[in-house]
């Protein structure tokens, strides 16, 4: 009788300490990281752009933070989207080589398996995860998302203009564009379930799958990363978006991708789960110059992707969470790299302690709009550091253009240095009136590379 009375009160104990424990922290937050392909700084409404109209991210903007310092760890797909998910440099993750500089339908490489993603962070937490859109972390079977962390996948697994008929300037920026010029699958999990993918419907698709996911994962935590395979030339948009926008293709194509954002935030709504959603947008890498008007801009930043000066790294960075997120624009420096540990904090995921992270929690500015912990930022090209960001100051020590046919690199004889709040286009040299700055840079970055093992890059695996 006595051990009875003593179980109960243990029972009873327990369910009261459950009951205490849920109402301290709520139901595990769910996380949406919506990810763009070449999109440029200035290419939304609330980042400057004067013709492109997006209504939902710039209430995603409003209701939450907008980063004007945000940078992605890399200006070229494969890297960005590997350091991303790894919270780590491309360099220490295979993603970084001398010749290739991502993955192409031929490569037989991959982010590393034993790489530790975001979605398996939160899949030992329970949470249920999914991918739709653009991988580009290898695309044979060993390397696919559900490989890597992730339950579902749904998406075309490289760039949408890889497996052209002819890739050339002509069938990319033309004014009829056809499916059928770029032979790309569409898979899955890991089946192909269409070839050529009907790009013209592809993000109305993802948005539709998108949405299907959240749903049916209302009750579990869930992580849903959606890298969107627009506004990467070719540019495709539904019937009913198309000429629809006074900045052409291209303002068609972010109508929709904004339409989209729409869906997702109504959906969340709906559910009644958006104030325990963490959304995430941002980019890839900076805009895909060479497509003239069919690429974006960078607005005041110089050049585009595939460079390391601003306009090829420094992109959108929203964050949202309505009671959690405290609004307001950040002017402090933030990147790609810090969505793993900030993602961890917010849920309570464990981090891996037996490898370097290059991340920072931004949950301090998230939440109380304390300074960001992040106070520098090397911009890699390759396996090398062109350039280094220490507060205000960023030191340049090689500069290369985007993608010429003559060469443009320049191994400069002493490195150029720009005050990057008061001169964001990077137009006015500092660097013989700052020298002690130039050389804390340098030390900066001397001490970086002494923890950098350079792994073999996958990409150049083929
Ligand atoms: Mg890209």
């Amino acid at each position: 009788m006595r051990y009875r009375v003593l179980f109960l009160l243990v029972v009873i104990m327990a369910i009261l300490s459950c009951q205490h424990n849920n109402e301290l922290t709520g139901p595990s937050p769910n996380v949406i990281i919506i990810f763009m392909d070449d999109l440029g700084y200035a290419d939304v409404g609330c980042y400057g752009h004067p013709t492109i109209e997006t209504p939902n991210i710039d209430r995603l903007a409003r209701e939450g933070q907008q980063w004007t310092s945000f940078y992605t760890a890399s200006s070229v797909c494969s890297p960005s989207r590997g350091a991303l998910l790894t919270g780590r440099y491309p360099i220490r993750i295979g993603l970084a080589g001398d010749h290739q500089r991502v993955f192409f339908p031929n490569s037989i490489g991959g982010l590393p398996t034993e790489e530790i993603t975001i979605a398996e962070i939160l899949k030992e937490q329970g949470y249920s995860t999914g991918i739709i859109g653009k991988w580009h972390l290898g695309h044979l079977l060993r390397y696919l998302p559900t490989e890597q962390g992730f339950d579902y996948y749904y998406g075309i697994p490289y760039s949408n203009d890889m497996d052209g008929v002819k890739w050339s300037l002509e069938t990319l920026l033309t004014d009829t564009p056809d499916i059928n010029m770029w032979n790309v699958p569409l898979m899955e999990n890991e089946e192909i379930i269409e070839r050529p993918a009907d790009q013209f419907t592809i993000t109305k698709r993802y948005t539709k799958k998108a949405m299907e996911f959240i749903t049916k994962h209302r009750e579990d935590p869930f992580f849903l990363y959606m890298p969107h395979s627009m506004v990467h030339t070719p540019l495709f948009a539904s019937e009913e978006f198309q000429e629809t926008s006074r900045r052409g293709q291209f303002g068609d194509v972010m109508a929709e991708v904004d339409w989209s954002v729409g869906q997702i935030m109504n959906t969340l709504e709906e559910l009644d789960i958006d104030d325990n959603t963490l959304i995430v947008f941002t980019s890839d890498n900076g805009p895909w110059l060479l497509m003239r008007e069919d690429g974006g801009s960078a607005g005041l930043l110089k050049d585009g992707k595939g460079t390391t000066w601003e306009g090829g790294m420094r992109v959108p960075g929203v964050f949202h969470m309505p009671g959690t997120v405290q609004p307001g624009i950040i002017h402090d420096m933030g990147s790609t790299l810090d969505l793993m540990p900030t993602i961890a904090s917010l849920t309570g995921a464990q981090l891996p302690d037996d490898r370097i992270l290059d991340g920072f929690d931004l949950m301090p500015v998230l939440t109380e709009r304390q300074d960001s912990p992040r106070n520098h930022f090397f911009y890699y090209r390759k396996t090398e550091i062109y350039a280094a960001r220490l507060n205000e100051y960023k030191a340049h020590f090689i500069t290369e253009t985007a993608y010429t046919l003559e060469k443009t690199r320049d191994d400069l004889e002493s490195p150029l240095l720009f005050q990057i709040e008061e001169d964001p286009g990077e137009h006015f040299d500092r660097s013989s009136r700052y020298p002690d700055i130039v050389s804390e840079i340098g030390d900066l970055v001397e001490q970086h590379q002494k923890t950098v093992v350079i792994k073999d890059a996958e990409m150049d695996r083929y």
